[in-house]
């Protein structure tokens, strides 16, 4: 191997926490981690009340924790008095209340730096355009695994202001691996992970942000209060992620042999300051995308101490999250693969490369006005059929005319493109759901869009 050793860093110290900002609080979006602050605030005896501009679903749990709160109204007219405005990540930075809080000089910050002020645990954080959740949930799973006590938050469905209210209740919340969107992190203050690992940085959710420089300086605030105690996580093989500046050590990880990455892929399996972790054969989750997201939730449970076998032996029992490049069937030496979640064309391109068969594409569904042209050349590689479905079939079907593609079929539904591409494959072939688009037009979400796709799947097999 040579070359000079690296050593993965740890982190040399957990830290306190700054207090609790000035009440009474008003809570702006009452979706799931609305709720759980507004919950939590008022289990730690403040004064909050709670506006949602929509009349959103869930309330009750509010209404059984004693706090009041008023639904399709704007909220400014609850500012009077406010000390701090807490704001839910679905509340865009345009909002009406938002926008005169900010007039008025009132604090406004995120759930994710409130429910992290509310107790002192070990943070883990994680973000990247794709592969937040899957990381998220490999990492906690590395703990778990390796009996410590760990809790999966944020994104996942699990806002860290109910990490908050388990905490108070005494429950052991272990360290916490925190799946840090672009929308909570711009809301950050003093949030300072132990642990942050930036996955990748493309095109996304730019109708929030408005350009990739903001989105780029919304993701860079989960380094923004790291000291020279914490750990940095960066890909080395994405020149805007390996370009981040933090105070943190930092360990970077490469799938595609940058030099001055720390974890690294030898001959398929995985090395860690140049000793082998694991063979990527040995992990039953799929694709390179997979194994960079696996070196990332490696590197953070190494940042903890936890040694080589243990971090290993996670990494081998860890099984995919469902709708990620998930592998749903085998039909006659076809595999099926349900990547649902695939709602950005940079997903939707790390599928085509993860995948070492020749592939039925499923493609389409609602638009984020992203171009789909970067699609044209692999999908021209590594394509044997092209499956167009729903609002955007058009638009990708012009995109791809680009490339000269006679394989691009339009199909009436998931049912009609699943039915032609299952039709078309050949042993050793693969039919790939990986829309590169959202589900709104034909589906409730991308869960419900992959479940069908799975149902659709398993009807093929009887
Ligand atoms: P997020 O929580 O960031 O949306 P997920 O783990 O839910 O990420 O994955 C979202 C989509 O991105 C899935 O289609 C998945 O296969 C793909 N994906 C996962 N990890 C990566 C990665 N490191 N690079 C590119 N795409 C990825």
């Amino acid at each position: 191997m040579g070359g000079e050793e690296i050593m993965v860093e740890y982190v040399r110290s957990t830290k306190g926490r700054p207090p609790l900002p000035e009440g009474p609080f008003l809570v702006v979006g009452l979706a799931r981690s609305g709720i759980a602050a507004a919950r939590a605030l008022k289990a730690h005896g403040q004064a909050v009340f709670g506006v949602d501009a929509g009349e959103p679903a869930g309330l009750d749990l509010l209404r059984e924790s004693g706090v009041d709160f008023e639904t399709s109204i704007s909220g400014v007219d609850r500012l009077e008095g406010v000390g701090t405005v807490i704001k839910s990540p679905g509340v865009p930075q345009s909002a009406e209340v938002i926008v005169e809080a900010r007039r008025r000089g009132i604090q406004i910050m995120g759930e994710l730096e409130l429910g992290w002020r509310m107790f002192e645990a070990p943070f883990v954080a994680i973000t990247g355009t794709n592969g937040k959740t899957t990381t998220t949930e490999l990492a906690a799973h590395l703990f778990r695994s390796a009996g410590k006590p760990v809790s999966a938050a944020g994104n996942v469905g699990h806002p860290v202001c109910e990490v908050a209210i388990e905490a108070r209740s005494g429950l052991d919340v272990g360290t916490v691996v925190c799946e840090c969107s672009s929308y909570q992190l711009e809301d950050s203050v003093d949030f300072s992970p132990e642990v942050a690992a930036f996955l990748n940085l493309g095109p996304d959710h730019l109708d929030r942000h408005g350009d990739m420089e903001s989105y780029l300086q919304a993701k860079l605030r989960i380094f923004a209060n790291q000291g020279d105690g914490d750990v940095a996580i960066l890909n080395a093989d994405d020149p805007e992620v390996a370009g981040s500046r933090s105070l943190a050590q930092t360990v970077s990880f490469s799938t595609e042999g940058a030099p001055q990455a720390t974890i690294t892929l030898e001959d398929e399996t995985v090395m860690v300051d140049s000793k082998p972790l694991i063979e990527v054969g040995e992990m039953k989750i799929i694709g390179r995308h997979n194994v960079a997201n696996a070196m990332a939730g490696a590197a953070s449970a190494l940042a903890f101490g936890l040694d080589m076998e243990q971090v290993a032996a996670g990494l081998r029992s860890f099984t995919p999250v469902p709708h990620r490049y998930e592998p749903v069937a085998e039909i006659e030496g076809v595999i099926f693969i349900n990547d649902s979640k695939a709602t950005n064309v940079d997903a939707t391109l790390a599928a085509i490369e993860s995948s070492d068969r020749p592939l039925h594409l499923i493609l389409g569904g609602s638009s984020k006005d992203e171009p789909f042209a970067p699609l044209a050349a692999p999908v021209g590689e590594r394509c044997r059929g092209i499956y167009l479905v729903g609002e955007t079939a058009d638009e990708i079907g012009q995109a791809l005319e680009a490339a000269d593609l006679e394989i691009v079929r339009y199909c009436e539904d998931l049912e009609a493109a699943v039915s032609e591409a299952a039709g078309a494959a050949v042993p050793g072939e693969a039919v790939l759901l990986s829309p590169a688009c959202a589900s709104f037009d034909q589906f409730r979400s991308y869960e419900d869009r992959g479940d069908r796709f799975r149902t659709l799947v398993e009807e093929l097999n009887v």
